[in-house]
């Protein structure tokens, strides 16, 4: 008989202040709601399913952030400098750790900050939570997903166990995953080099990745459609990976467009044979094979008309720069 496969979910939501306009997030430092509610709503979506929710909260959101009995992480936004979406701007940086912590620079992305500096960040975040919470916290966000082998360093030595900002196989300018395979699974990092396999006491857990678009987020429905993010789990499902993350931002979390996607998704994962765990829980790591090549037939039947665009228009791009 063929073993039965459990795969983990975690589902990590970055706690902010924000509110959804035109399906888009407006991270505006005066939308309390963004938390409050958020985490309000994700937390009786996530009963309703059995599922569990890890909360990376930001130090300046912990005065807002209701009762909930899910998993307490930390979500670290250093610097402190004006976005706009739109007409819609608003300030990027915690406000908390500006006061609190010496910055040599209001970059909003830990690359951009010493050693010394992120682990004084990651260390006064986790202790405000800590003593605010009355817990230990061990899972770890990065603001804007921006981590380099420093912010391991000082993870390690802030003790955090479980790092979840991991975007396996891209690249921007102020993080670096391009060296793993798209469907990594967790694993215990080398201190040399944060990409590959090590035996650090941290465990990175990736944030799972569609075909073309990048993180399996909620957010992303609004442009490429609900499907495609079911067709990536069945795509980790079938190819037997034991780990899948979802990540989201809680602002989402009240709007009804948001929730009744999210609803849906949930109700969708729930049915096949899958453990939900908060993240610091996942223990299973460096044991499966990657496939390089997997089963993506379940994305045809996602496919629509905006992904048939996106795909002619990078063939167009190919075809020209040859
Ligand atoms: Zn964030």
């Amino acid at each position: 008989m063929q073993e039965l496969m459990n795969m983990d979910i975690a589902i990590v939501c970055h706690t902010e202040f924000g509110f959804v306009k035109n399906k888009k997030i407006i991270f505006n430092k005066s939308a309390n709601k963004g938390v409050t509610n958020g985490v309000e709503n994700l937390t009786k979506l996530a009963d309703k399913y059995g599922a569990k929710i890890t909360f990376a909260v930001c130090p300046e959101v912990v005065q807002y952030f209701p009762e909930s009995k899910h998993e307490i992480g930390l979500h670290i936004h250093p610097g402190c400098k004006e976005f706009s979406i739109g007409e819609n701007s608003f300030f990027v940086g915690d406000s908390f750790l500006w006061k609190q912590c010496t910055q040599s620079n209001n970059s909003t992305v830990l690359v951009n900050h010493s050693f010394k500096e992120q682990l004084s960040l990651i260390k006064t975040g986790k202790d405000y939570i800590n003593e605010s919470f009355g817990v230990e916290v061990s899972s770890f966000v990065s603001g804007r997903w921006s981590i380099i082998k420093e912010t391991i360093k000082a993870l390690l030595k802030a003790g955090i166990t479980h790092e979840c900002s991991s975007q396996p196989s891209h690249k921007t300018s102020y993080y670096d995953w391009s060296q793993q395979p798209r469907l990594q699974q967790p694993y215990r990092p080398s201190i040399v080099n944060y990409q590959e396999k090590g035996n650090s006491k941290i465990i990175i857990l990736p944030i799972s990745q569609t075909l073309l678009y990048g993180n399996v987020n909620p957010e992303i429905i609004p442009l490429v459609g609900s499907k495609w993010l079911l067709a990536c789990f069945l795509e980790y499902y079938h190819n037997k990976m034991p780990f899948f993350q979802i990540c989201l931002h809680s602002p989402i979390m009240t709007d009804s467009f948001f929730i009744n996607q999210m609803d849906k998704l949930l109700n969708f994962i729930s049915k096949f044979n899958v453990s939900f765990k908060f993240a610091s829980e996942i223990d299973q790591c460096d044991k499966h094979q990657i496939p390089l090549n997997t089963k993506k037939l379940y994305y045809i039947n996602a496919i629509n008309q905006k992904i048939i665009k996106d795909l002619s228009q990078s063939l167009i791009k190919k075809f020209i720069r040859k």
